[in-house]
């Protein structure tokens, strides 16, 4: 299991979330990338892990309006958009991290 950050940022200038880790990895997450990314039943086929939300319908104002740990694993993110049931596990980010970094990894 992924440990929990050591330090997590949100930068509401730049819309972006860094993560730093244990091993002095460090993940800078574009808002709208963890939005359109969001792991929710709504935004996400639970079976097929088809995405149901249209990217482009997500607001170039988004912003984090809260940040809510879930035990020691996920993260909660609550957006400007009214959006906040989206549990992102420390696996997840570190995920989306490494997909952001080999777009073409993407299914
Ligand atoms: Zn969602």
């Amino acid at each position: 299991m992924t440990d929990a950050p050591t330090n997590i940022r949100a930068f509401s200038g730049d819309q972006i979330l860094e993560l730093t880790w244990d091993e002095s990895r460090v993940d800078r997450l574009p808002y709208r990338y963890l939005r359109g990314e969001c792991p929710c039943a709504t935004c996400r086929n639970e079976w097929t892990g088809e995405r149901i939300l249209d990217p482009s319908t997500i607001r170039s104002d988004l912003k984090l309006e809260g940040m809510e740990p879930i035990g020691n694993y996920a993260l909660r993110l609550v957006w400007n958009d009214g959006h906040s049931s989206g549990l992102f596990s420390w696996e997840n980010f570190r995920k989306l991290a490494d997909q952001q970094a080999d777009p073409s990894g993407t299914t």
